[in-house]
């Protein structure tokens, strides 16, 4: 059964999952709000601005929230937690918002948390371990001892996840599965959808769903010789419905700047105009 906006879920023991009421095109049923802690309780993205979805946090709670935490500062994740926190008393961690526009700048942490750095509540102790990619300041919360992971945005089910520079980078996202798969995860609790149950092979194959990608994107370059990103999102996202090659455009970007990082490909300017193509194999890199 796919979730619904509202729907609220044991999903573990002692940690409760209430969907915002945002469903949409890039938020699936909604946001995932969740309520880890048997009283006093941490809420983990708190959500859109929506006084509904905040008095139902409130309710479910019974008001006695520790801290709320934020896995990243996109409008859909955070703006609550200052709501929750004005009700509350309750302490706002995570990371605050980077310069790049579009993300919720009100974000205002009492704690700023940084990898490694554990919130306790009750018996649960959750620890934060910073996974940059989708966004600069994403931090993913390892429920210790259990092995589930909320992931955010980082890793979401039903979905592939957007990856937008400047602050989206898909060596930085890229690096940040390769340490997961270092860590004791083994189910995931993702910002949008359902738990995904074996964590491990989901990472395997999002790697793979992302490598194979580049691949397409090496392929094409190759065969193009020299061409702009406009022209090239057509071909390298020609299974993908023409309506989502704006978004596209961003992960394709995403793409051509690690594989620049990395030495394969070389543009001619600097601006959204440029012209891209593959590093003259004559003259190999490093
Ligand atoms: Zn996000």
């Amino acid at each position: 059964m796919p979730l619904t906006s509202g729907q609220y879920d044991e999903i573990a023991p002692g940690v409760r999952r209430l969907v915002a009421r945002n469903p949409g095109f890039m938020t699936g049923p909604g946001t995932n709000t969740y309520l880890v802690g048997n009283g006093p309780y941490v809420v983990i993205d708190p959500g859109p601005e929506d006084a509904v979805h905040v008095e139902r946090i409130l309710e479910k709670t019974g008001g006695r929230i520790d801290a709320v935490l934020a896995t990243h500062t996109h409008p859909d994740h955070s703006p609550a937690a200052g709501a929750l926190a004005q009700a509350t008393g309750a302490k706002v961690m995570g990371k605050p918002a980077p310069v790049h526009g579009r993300q919720d700048a009100e974000f205002a942490p009492s704690n700023v948390l940084n990898d490694g750095d554990r919130v306790t509540v009750g018996e649960h102790v959750l620890r934060a371990l910073h996974t940059p990619g989708h966004a600069s300041n994403h931090l993913c919360y390892l429920l210790e001892g259990t092995g589930l992971l909320f992931t955010g945005d980082h890793l979401m089910q039903g979905s592939t996840v957007v990856i937008s520079p400047p602050d989206g980078s898909m060596g930085d996202y890229l690096r940040s599965l390769a340490r997961l798969q270092k860590e004791s995860v083994s189910r995931i609790a993702p910002g949008h959808g359902l738990t995904i149950e074996d964590a491990q092979a989901e990472i395997v194959r999002i790697v793979a769903h992302r490598l194979q990608r580049e691949a397409k994107v090496v392929e094409r370059l190759e065969r193009a010789g020299t061409v702009n990103i406009d022209t090239l999102v057509v071909s390298v996202y020609d299974d993908v419905d023409p309506r989502l090659h704006p978004v596209a455009k961003g992960s394709l970007l995403a793409h051509l700047l690690k594989l620049e990082q990395d030495g394969r490909v070389v543009r001619d300017s600097p601006d959204a105009n440029a012209l891209w193509s593959l590093q003259n194999l004559s003259n190999p890199p490093r």
